[in-house]
């Protein structure tokens, strides 16, 4: 039976340089798992062409791709420049202004129309990924007068950061509800939402999705110090999360990203929801054919860490070598997990997923673990509706894979994000799997050996009971039935 090299899944932004079919087609065949549309760049029509080229590539290719959609959030930009670029010195001043103007190295527009109510003297606000750092002078009506305290080169449309300054505003913005419409309507499999403080950031995404009618898999980006508090309240609201450094390093100090990247991807791995780890990891790959030997080691670092996903942001999206980045990735995957999975874990049953008392669940994860750690089965086989079962097993991250048969398209989608899962779509649930499952290997030329199998209500009967079973494939020479 054919299985990828590598169980961590592979994010990439598709951009202007990976969004012809060929392009895309390699990708997938590189081992793309996700396909991320950033529409923060790029309107409507430009990303639906390129919803319908992923598709195209996926059928092609045969290979299963989830298309998620980030909604950008209350992402603060300046406008367009008159002259570009323009260079700002320490001591310069410069006026921000809620006006909407062409602007220069005096006064430059920005987005947010109420950001001269949410500022004071004093507060640092950081333009440009947070190498530029202003401090504010002076607000007066609409304009912010700011010193420059630490300058550089600036162009049109860079972001603004305000550590630590709440805009009193949700995550969800009015721009992202209409993204989250043209996500529905294109029925992509998962919505990423930026700037996320509190849990109710992404409840609002899930009721307005709900009231679309739409049920995307959601994941929570992690780019904030104050969400750093929330984290187990987000963790709950969401079905997975990102660990967003981009804009998270600039919100809290640049140091404190790996401790953070930790606790956060523990407690992702905790609660049995995928983490996907973004930004930078092969950023030289932008304009090099071979990433950096920090770049090799922090992707390797973040799958012996626990991460489910690695992504490509710039690399792939607007890089020169956006294949060779995917290809760079999952050859790192490839050479690092076998010793991943022969780290040590000790499920205990307090607090699995964040649920006190252990589910039934649970108890089954840890029961394949356990029986995966004195036999060596070839493969575990979860039937799932939602999902939880696999997922709850891998988070200890056991040396083989783990296939989720599902009758669910959406849940078989949602799984392309955890660690270790290789799903199979199915016609229907079954009662008794074992002998679906004996005939299913066999096909695929596998007669020997142990197969766990799991086995958890089904829709028609949802009280159920859970159970694992053993599947002795073939007996060996000389041995006999007890
Ligand atoms: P972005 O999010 O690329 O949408 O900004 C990722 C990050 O901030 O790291
Ligand atoms: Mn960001």
């Amino acid at each position: 039976m054919h299985l990828p090299d590598h169980k961590t899944k592979i994010v990439a932004t598709i951009g202007p340089a990976s969004d012809a079919p060929e392009m895309l087609r390699k990708l997938i065949r590189a081992g793309m798992n996700i396909a991320r549309l950033n529409f923060s760049h790029g309107d409507p029509d430009y990303h639906e062409e390129i919803i319908a080229r992923i598709r195209e590539a996926a059928r092609e290719t045969q290979q299963r791709v989830a298309i998620m959609g980030d909604l950008p959030g209350p992402k603060m930009r300046i406008g367009d420049l008159a002259e570009e670029p323009i260079e700002l010195q320490r001591g310069d001043e410069l006026t921000l202004t809620t006006e909407d103007i062409l602007g220069d190295r005096h006064r430059v527009s920005i987005s947010f129309p109420d950001l001269a109510n949410a500022v004071q003297p004093g507060d640092r606000l950081y333009l440009n990924d947070g190498f530029i750092l202003l401090r504010v002078l002076e607000v007066a009506g609409s304009e912010i007068r700011c010193s420059v305290g630490v300058g550089g080169e600036l162009s049109s449309r860079k972001g603004l950061n305000l550590p630590g300054i709440d805009l009193g505003i949700s995550a969800f913005t009015p721009d992202d509800h209409d993204w989250l419409r043209f996500a529905a309507r294109h029925q992509l499999d998962a919505v990423s939402q930026s700037f996320v403080a509190i849990e109710d950031d992404i409840l609002a995404v899930r009721q307005a999705a709900t009231e679309m009618d739409y049920a995307p898999f959601i994941i929570a980006k992690i780019e904030r110090a104050d969400a750093l508090d929330n984290l187990a309240a987000i963790l709950s609201a969401a079905d997975g999360i990102m660990v967003a450094r981009g804009d998270l390093g600039v919100e809290i100090a640049i140091e404190r990203i790996a401790v953070v990247q930790k606790q956060i991807t523990e407690m992702a791995n905790h609660f049995g929801k995928p983490v996907i780890t973004a930004t930078q990891m092969l950023e030289s790959m932008v304009n090099y054919r071979r990433p950096t030997r920090a770049e090799s080691t922090d992707v390797a670092n973040a799958i012996l860490g626990g991460t489910d996903c690695v992504m490509l942001s710039a690399e792939s999206a607007v890089g020169r070598y956006p294949a060779e980045s995917v290809a760079m990735l999952a050859s790192i995957a490839t050479h690092v997990e076998p010793e991943r999975s022969k780290q040590l874990f000790t499920p205990t049953m307090d607090g699995f997923g964040g649920s006190d008392p252990a589910r039934a669940v649970d108890l089954i994860a840890a029961s394949v673990y356990h029986t995966i750690n004195n036999s060596e089965p070839s493969f575990v086989v979860v039937p799932t509706q939602s999902g939880n079962t696999p997922r709850n097993i891998v988070r200890f991250r056991p040396p083989v894979w783990i296939i989720a048969f599902s009758p669910n398209a959406t849940t078989c989608q949602s799984l392309q994000f955890s660690y270790g899962i290789h799903t199979i779509e199915v016609d229907a649930d079954r009662s008794d799997w074992s002998g679906f499952v004996r005939q299913w290997l066999r096909e695929r030329g596998v007669d020997s050996g142990l197969v766990l199998l799991t086995q958890g209500p089904t829709a028609d009967n949802p009280c159920g009971n859970y159970r694992m079973e053993i599947l002795e494939l073939a007996l060996g020479p000389g041995m006999r039935c007890p």
